[in-house]
């Protein structure tokens, strides 16, 4: 149930009409995972957090640095040595002391990817390698969960909304894990905005409005300022969601 405060904080999200007092209450009652809380991870769950997604559970396994502090927003000075989930946290209940965080200082390997995220309704990829993605994806797919992936480089982003079943999914993209990534030029602007596209994809996926940014990747230019989509197909053969043979 919404309370009076929340028709007064949430109130001119719920003016919109596809929106509305019910849009606002599946938000209230969904849990959502944040996986990574780096550039993308931060905005997000800034965003997540302030629109009154109800739970979010922050997953990052690093700890602050000042290097960081060029892109990743939720991250402060006075936080460098502090452990990414939980200064992402301090803010965030600071922002809306009225939604549930939980942080996890926990790397995402394959023997807890199904704990982290199972029950939840959402998982915002603001990862920063694939091979993590890639874990994230296959547990996804087997559990049914959307996943929003999200990436940057320099002032380039790209984002896409998998739906287990109905899209490809990161391996039928990806067929290969990309060559290796490592420290890659970032400004902190190119992570805001395609984090920005991920929560606006979570918003109606959760509240059930709207088109969603499925089977195509958006691409976008920060230095030309070119937003480009490019058809996405699924894989038959994939090796996560590709069509088992029968025994
Ligand atoms: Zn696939």
């Amino acid at each position: 149930m919404l309370t009076e405060a929340d028709f007064i904080r949430y109130g001119r999200q719920i003016l919109y009409p596809d929106f509305g007092e019910s849009g606002q209450e599946r938000l209230k009652q969904s849990h959502v995972v944040v996986a990574g809380l780096g550039g993308l991870g931060c905005s997000a769950s800034m965003y997540l957090a302030s629109a009154g997604v109800g739970h979010i559970t922050l997953v990052d396994c690093d700890v602050v640095v000042l290097s960081n502090l060029n892109r990743q927003v939720l991250h402060w000075e006075e936080d460098i040595g502090e452990k990414k989930p939980f200064s992402a946290a301090r803010k965030l209940a600071k922002l809306n002391p009225t939604i549930n965080i939980t942080p996890l200082f926990e790397k995402i390997t394959e023997d807890n990817v199904r704990d982290i995220i199972k029950g939840t309704n959402v998982v915002i990829d603001g990862m920063d390698n694939f091979e993590t993605r890639f874990i994230l994806n296959s547990e996804c797919v087997v559990q049914g969960i959307p996943f929003i992936h999200g990436g940057v480089y320099g002032f380039l982003g790209e984002i896409t909304t998998i739906i287990p079943g109905e899209t490809p999914c990161l391996a039928c993209i990806f067929p290969a894990t990309p060559k290796k990534e490592g420290t890659v030029p970032v400004f902190g602007v190119t992570p805001a905005f395609i984090a920005a596209l991920q929560v606006a994809e979570a918003i109606k996926l959760l509240a059930g409005f709207g088109n969603l940014l499925t089977n195509r990747m958006l691409y976008i230019n920060g230095i030309t300022m070119e937003f480009n989509s490019c058809p996405l197909t699924k894989n038959p053969d994939c090796k996560v969601c590709g069509i088992k043979e029968g025994p």
